[in-house]
This record gives C-alpha cells, structure tokens and sequence, in this order.
C-alpha cells in the first residue's frame, strides 16, 4: 500500500524542483534564526549559496560540533533557532559519554516526522485494520515518534516493550497481529528462541541497526519467522524512520521526501559519490542528510556515519527515487591494510554457511582503533548441533577474502558461545589495550 500516492510516486524531477525551493527558503531560515549556521556557513546571505544544485560547496555538519555548542544558558546548542514556547517535544540521543544531545521538535516538526515514518513503515505492506506488536522501549528516543506512525497509518498497536520475551510471545500468540517491529538482533534471537514459523505474523518490520537488508541475514530471519522481512532506518538527530522498504525487498525508500534531502559522500574525502544516471549504481558512501522544512533545530548537511549503497533503477512498487541500502555504521567499520571492512557485511558472507552456521559473529581486532593489520579474527558460530570442521574455517575464510578482499583468522565456536541481543547486537569485540 503506498500511503500518500501523489507524493510517493510524484516524478524524482518533480521532487528535486519542490525540494529546491525548500532548501531555499530553509537556507534563509537557517541565515535569520541559527546562530550556529550564520557563524559556520561565512556567507553574507542565503542566495549567495544558491539552491541545492550548490549544496555540495557548504560544508558539512558533525554531531560533536553541535554539541560543543551547549552551555547551560542553552543545552540544546546554538543551533535552536524557536522559542521555548514554539518546542513541542525534546528527544534526546543516547550519547555513548555524558551527557545526552537534545533533539527539539515544534509541533509541525513532529507531524513532519511522523509522517515520513508512517509512509516509511506503509511501504511494508502493513495496512490499515491490522495489528502490530512493538518492542521499542522509546523512553527519551527519538524512536517514540516511530510508534506514532503506526496510528497514523491506522494499525491497532500491541506495545510489549523490549527484552521481555515471554511478554512478546504470549501476545503474539493471544493476539494474533499480522505484523512486529523489532531490531533485527531481537528478530534473530525470538527466532532462536520460539518456533514462529506458523504465528499470525506474516511481516516482520526492522530497525535500529544495519543488517535487516543483508539478503542471507534476511533468509534467516524469514525463515525463522515465516514472515517477509523490511527494513527501515532514520537517526534521531534528522528524523526517525526516515528510509523504508517496500516489498520488492531492493533497499529503502525515503519515506521522507521532501522533508530531507538526501547526498552520499566519500567518507574519507567528504566528496559527493555522484549516482550513475546510466547504470543506476550503486554508488556507496556514507549518507549526507539536509532538513528541508524544520524549524526547531535544522541541520544541514549532517553527516549521519551510516555508509549506505545507492540503487536508482526504478521500483515496480511505483515509488520513485533513489532507494538505499545500509551497509554498516561508519563508525564499526575498520580498515584492513587500507580496505574498508564493516562487521554487517562480514555477517552477511558468514551467514551463506547456513545450515552450518548459527549466523553470530564476533570481530575480534587485535589492536585498539580502527586500523588492523592483517589477518583480523573473527569467532564465528557454529548453528545447533554441528561440531567444528577446519574445512568449513577454510572455506569461511576464503569467500572472505574475495567477497570483501579482507583476510582473516577463523575460530568456529560452539552453538551459544556468543551473547544474544534482545536490543542491538555488538559485532565488534573491544581489542585489549597493551601494557
Ligand atoms: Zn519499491
């Protein structure tokens, strides 16, 4: 079902022209109101930067930017541009130290958000009439704004909350909804967990972590669940639910447009990665997100540290524009002897050994930070009842390296050796400091 039709299959032209006007007018906004993008854009007024045609020559924003902008005057940062009477809601990231980032929202930012999220999550195939069963504990997340779709889109919302299984179980079970929306590491773990292959749930929407477009990560999980998996994918910081996959399964609509803009850049460089018109892709880098039409706290070209894969080949479902697939979080990525290695996308080659395999793995970098040396280890998980065979090592190894032309160090461990996650998953095990 696509929610909107006039909006979700208007011409990519189209689009790009309505989207241009906008980035116009929120340039002048962001020139009037933030204090944060007057003093970093050295621009005397919005036209001197043109329209989204340009947008590639203003520089980019980091999240630890924002932040350096609090004080306790404003603890949101020099980026709010509203009154404290005009903010609706205050989300806030999780923050790996201190303190968290707030994300403000003015009522209208909000329904912006939500529906962006709802056309995200209709694309599915969820329809209205049906039950969902959540398991999102949203508390101060921006992933509270995601729950609200679901009435938007006019679902009966079963919210069980996370990491109570038996909870999760007993309501599908007793309540039968058509669908749930899970990580894809709590996906994983219920179907390791409980036979659901012939439950009501018929689709199994994920978010909040790479993975749930990985095409043998996601044969796992249908399989397990005897449902059609989609993925979606937003970041607080820009919008939740931002991205979501119809049921062609061929990466995730920007259920956005626009509100956001979307760039891809070479993370290493910060050059724009241009789509091939000709071929269609797919051009890889990490996605580049601008507010369109925000007004609490815009940002503009926020660097997400999602590193993404670009399809542009049109959608049977109807959809238009550019769809994208999330290969890996920029920062779990390491460096091989110069090449870039995401531990999703080792996942994913190791999880093509199903039936041998459980499909849990656990990086295991020698060093601290993000250069190794070669060969990288990785534990890798044997499935239920299989016993370690150094063949199956070998041939692990081997598609390794010429799927990801990465080189590495294969430990096969039993079945339940490596710790579930009812949230998101740890790929990467924290090298030991020396010394
Ligand atoms: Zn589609």
């Amino acid at each position: 079902m696509i929610l909107e039709p006039e909006v979700e299959t208007r011409p990519w032209e189209e689009q790009q022209e309505l989207d241009d006007s906008a980035y116009r007018e929120q340039l002048a906004y962001l020139m009037e109101r933030s204090a944060f993008y007057r003093e970093k854009l050295g621009i005397a007024s919005a036209a001197d930067a043109g329209g989204l045609a340009g947008i590639a020559r203003l520089p980019l924003t980091e999240k630890a930017e924002l932040k350096a902008t609090a004080s306790a005057d404003n603890p949101i940062g020099t980026h709010l541009c509203v009154d404290r009477a005009e903010i609706a809601r205050i989300y806030s990231t999780s923050g790996t130290t201190g303190t968290p980032s707030y994300i403000p929202l003015t009522a209208g930012d909000l329904d912006n958000w939500i529906t962006g999220s709802a056309r995200s999550y209709a694309a599915s195939g969820v329809e209205r009439g049906q039950r969902i069963v959540s398991t999102y504990n949203a508390g101060p997340f921006a992933a509270g704004a995601a729950l609200a779709s679901f009435d938007r889109i006019g679902l009966s919302h079963v919210p069980v909350g996370t990491g109570n299984t038996e909870r999760l179980l007993r309501a599908i079970e007793l309540l039968r909804p058509e669908a749930a929306v899970l990580t894809p590491s709590y996906a994983a773990y219920l179907a390791e967990q409980a036979d659901l292959r012939d439950s009501s749930v018929k689709r199994v929407l994920v978010a909040g972590e790479p993975g749930g477009g990985e095409p043998a990560f996601r044969a796992a999980l249908e399989q397990g669940w005897g449902a059609r998996v989609t993925e979606a994918m937003g970041i607080g910081d820009i919008g939740v639910s931002l991205w979501g996959e119809c049921e062609e399964q061929d990466g995730m609509h920007l259920g956005a447009r626009g509100y956001v803009y979307p760039e891809v850049i070479d993370p290493a460089t910060g050059d724009p990665e241009t789509v091939d018109p000709g071929t269609g892709g797919p051009v890889t880098g990490e996605l580049v997100l601008t507010h369109l039409r925000h007004r609490a706290a815009p940002l503009l070209r926020f660097r997400t540290r999602d590193h993404v894969q670009v399809r542009t080949s049109p959608c049977p479902c109807g959809r238009t524009g550019p769809r994208v697939r999330c290969i890996g979080r920029t920062d779990d990525m390491l460096i091989v002897r110069g090449v870039n290695v995401f531990p999703s996308a080792v996942r994913e080659v190791v999880s093509g050994f199903a039936p041998d395999v459980s499909g849990h793995v656990l990086v295991r970098p020698k060093q601290p930070g993000v250069k190794q040396e070669p060969p990288l280890p990785v534990s890798v998980e044997l499935a239920r009842d299989r016993t370690a065979d150094p063949a199956l090592a070998d041939a692990i190894s081997s598609r390794l390296r010429d799927a990801l032309i990465v080189q590495t160090e294969i430990e096969l461990v039993p079945f339940g050796a490596l710790k579930r996650s009812e949230y998101k998953s740890k790929l990467v095990a924290q090298a030991k400091v020396e010394g």
